[in-house]
């Protein structure tokens, strides 16, 4: 069920996450400009193809999936602008709780700038090991293909993170994104927990 609401108010967590900001998981999806965040996003809401979408456009989405017969509220920050301007950026990647970066297989300076993105990452977030997926989004436009399904995984080895190859257009595997960093930042929070 598609749940949109303009940033709920609710209450503290009674596990005091530091990165948790009441029940919601903070979700933050990054990378190169074009390379169909805000489409990743918007199926994964909404259900719906944007075949446009404005660039600058930067929002978030609250959604409620159940995720392994767990119930899971997410606000997800779907991100627009280059690596480049990271001060801006400082606050959310101190505050995510779990990153999806995106690249696009039809774009080598896309898969680039994702290794920017990490690094970024590992700069402000200041925590071990934070939840990442990797994505390798249009993966209907085969024939324009630049970037080899195993440049993605071995990327996601050295991560040591989940990688998927997704069709925003298509609706392909866009679920599992979300659904595996749910389960990454699940796994974190038990960890810290026992
Ligand atoms: P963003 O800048 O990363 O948010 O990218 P957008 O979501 O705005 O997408 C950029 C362009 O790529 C738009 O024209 C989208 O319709 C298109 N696009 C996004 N995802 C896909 C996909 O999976 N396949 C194809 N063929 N086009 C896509
Ligand atoms: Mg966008």
């Amino acid at each position: 069920a598609s749940d949109l609401r303009p940033h709920a108010q609710s209450p503290a967590s009674a596990h005091g996450n530091a990165r948790k900001h009441g029940p919601f998981h903070k979700i933050v999806i990054l990378g190169d400009g074009g390379v169909g965040k805000s489409a990743l996003t918007m199926q994964f809401v909404c259900h719906e193809f944007l075949d446009y979408h404005d660039p600058t456009i930067e929002d978030s989405y609250q959604h409620q999936v159940h995720i392994d017969s767990r119930v899971a509220h997410l606000d997800i920050l779907d991100t627009a602008g280059q690596p480049e301007f990271a001060t801006i950026r400082e606050q959310y990647m101190r505050t995510g709780e779990g990153y999806v970066i995106c690249y696009s297989i039809t774009d080598k300076r896309s898969f680039e700038e994702a290794i920017e993105y990490k690094k970024l990452i590992n700069r402000y977030a200041r925590v071990d090991h934070i939840p990442i997926v990797l994505v390798g989004n249009k993966s209907d436009l085969e024939h324009l293909r630049r970037v080899g399904v195993s440049d993605g995984e071995a990327l996601s080895k050295e991560w040591a993170c989940p990688f998927h190859e997704t069709s925003a257009a298509l609706r392909r595997n866009v679920d599992v994104v979300f659904h595996d960093l749910i389960r990454e930042i699940r796994r974190k929070e038990h960890d810290e927990n026992v």
